[in-house]
């Protein structure tokens, strides 16, 4: 069971005392374990939007928490191997080991035509039947998600086991803490909050305390580290400079915490306080830390990942990792980390053009659901009682044709586009649902899959589109004259499917292995480590060997 307060306090007291636990040293003596025993914590950290190719682009830099995870197993091609490469289906395979075709969890939104709401919208943390849930502040639930994750798992096995996730947005909480959270925060303007109904606890409390503060005092441009100098370049991206950006915070601009490595800090430091405030790793049942620092993607859409800002931000996200890790470090825990990301990310198109890749271009806003709408309902004559024909989200993925006519006219609406996207030269490829039913789930190295088994990857009948739309390589899915918003993800192609996977524990053997491997790996390498029973077919992953010598960590005795 969970130590008393006041025990708990007092080992801490002891730990600070000990001087062998220099907090982050890197050979500070590991706590008595067995050493083939269940880790106590594990700590799943997500780094919203880190690319493979951030970090093989900015690894040798790092000193503190990434450098640490480096010299365990270190795996610089995961995948996220769908062609979904959004924020809510990448979180919903990092801890469920499952892809989003069998989570449900296909995109961002998607759309429903049964549902009561006019534009059909339905969003991936969202319980929309619930009457006090709107777009801005949705009632933030796991009804959607068809899948468990290592903490439901683990709390099924022992309720003691304890599972508790952070993060700056809410759908990174849910779907890697899953369907029995037992404190969730997520960050709305003002502060941090959790789900309905439930009080927000004394440790987010103080962080919302400090956030507020932060805020309203502002603070000065952020140091750039020598290795950034000379990056700092003004480019236009489409009416927005950026490029030189230092995140200073003026006094009482929210913006300028939530998007920069701030709020990556803040959620740190609400993690570490809820590792006291849950009691989290200090009893034989395994708990569940899930940490979604989210910075790396409001940074990289802001000003795009390849300027000054996200060099920056590298530099702060290795000093937030390792004071995550000190604090671990300072608290004895026996835990083990896994890190990854939920997808990758992509340059802004004028600095592509700049750096060698002329085939880099915004997209065409005649690809979007509503124009596309026009263009058949032009070329059939066919209209929907509500006015629209076809329904979906920016310039790709799934198109959903009017259930208000006729399965006749629908097809014709269909052929229509199919007809249209095939002819047009930004689009890769366009399936029809019926197509990737009938496509079998793909297996095989992921870097190896077509277009057509990325698209089934994050296929599901009940809910995907009737088409579903691959924009070609380098097309950004942002029109021209966008403002604030230059860079974005999505697409099936490797800058945005490719992850780097880190897993550290003291005194395991590292080593890096460059093979291809999922996300969805992840849960049932754990869950051998943690002797979860689990059968076949559990998980679309494989367990993954962590032990770096003859040992075998998917093969251990229960
Ligand atoms: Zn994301």
């Amino acid at each position: 069971m969970h130590l008393p307060r006041a025990a708990m306090l007092l080992a801490g007291v002891l730990a600070a005392a000990a001087p062998m636990l220099q907090a982050g040293a890197k050979d500070a003596a590991p706590p008595a374990t067995a050493a083939n025993a269940p880790p106590r914590l594990i700590v799943a950290i997500s780094v919203d939007q880190f690319s493979a190719d951030l970090f093989a682009r900015y690894r040798r830099h790092f000193t503190q928490g990434l450098a640490r995870l480096q010299d365990g197993a270190v795996f610089p091609s995961g995948y996220q191997s769908h062609a979904a490469t959004e924020t809510c289906p990448g979180h919903s395979t990092i801890l469920t080991g499952v892809r989003p075709a069998r989570s449900g969890i296909i995109a961002n939104e998607w759309t429903d035509q049964s549902i009561a709401q006019a534009d059909k919208r339905v969003y991936c943390a969202e319980d929309e039947t619930n009457p006090a849930s709107s777009p801005d502040r949705p009632v933030v639930s796991a009804r959607h998600l068809n899948a468990r994750t290592l903490g439901d798992r683990l709390k099924a096995r022992d309720p003691a086991s304890r599972n508790v996730a952070v993060s700056y947005k809410d759908r990174t909480v849910v779907m890697m803490g899953g369907h029995t959270i037992d404190a969730g925060y997520w960050w709305r303007p003002g502060g941090f909050v959790s789900f309905e109904g439930i009080p927000v606890g004394p440790a987010a409390q103080a962080a919302n305390r400090t956030a507020n503060a932060l805020v309203a005092k502002g603070a000065p441009a952020m140091a750039v580290p020598s290795w950034c100098a000379g990056m700092s370049r003004a480019v236009d991206a489409g009416g927005t400079s950026v490029g030189e950006g230092r995140f200073q915070l003026e006094r009482g601009k929210a913006a300028g915490f939530t998007v920069s490595p701030r709020v990556d800090a803040a959620v740190a430091n609400l993690a570490i306080a809820l590792v006291d405030e849950q009691q989290l790793g200090r009893d034989a049942a395994t708990d569940v830390l899930s940490v979604g620092l989210s910075a790396t993607d409001t940074i990289g859409h802001t000003f795009g990942p390849g300027g000054l800002e996200m060099c920056i931000q590298m530099a702060e996200l290795d000093k937030t990792v390792g004071r995550m890790l000190a604090a671990l470090d300072a608290r004895r825990l026996d835990y083990m980390v896994v890190l990854t990301a939920d997808h990758g990310g992509f340059d802004v198109v004028e600095r592509q053009r700049q750096q060698a890749y002329p085939r880099a271009v915004r997209g065409d806003s005649s690809l979007t659901a509503e124009e596309l709408g026009k263009y058949a309902a032009q070329m059939t004559g066919i209209s929907a009682p509500s006015g629209r024909l076809v329904y979906g989200d920016g310039m790709f993925g799934d198109r959903y044709i009017s259930r208000q006519i006729s399965a006749a006219e629908r097809a014709r609406v269909s052929d229509v586009l199919v007809a249209r996207l095939k002819s047009h030269p930004q689009v890769a490829a366009v399936f029809t649902a019926r197509e990737l039913a009938a496509t079998p789930l793909p297996s095989g190295s992921p870097q190896d899959w077509s277009l057509k088994d990325r698209a089934r990857a994050s296929f599901d009948p009940q809910r995907s589109g009737d088409l579903v739309v691959l924009l070609d390589r380098g097309v950004m899915p942002i029109a021209a004259g966008s403002r604030g918003y230059v860079s974005t993800h999505g697409s099936p192609w490797d800058y945005d499917r490719r992850v780097p996977i880190l897993f550290w524990r003291r005194g395991m053997t590292g080593f890096e292995q460059p093979a291809p491997i999922e996300t969805v790996d992840i849960a049932p390498t754990l869950a051998a480590l943690l002797r979860l029973d689990t059968t076949d077919g559990d998980f679309d992953g494989r367990c993954l060997d962590l032990d770096g010598g003859p040992g075998n960590s998917c093969e251990v005795q229960p």
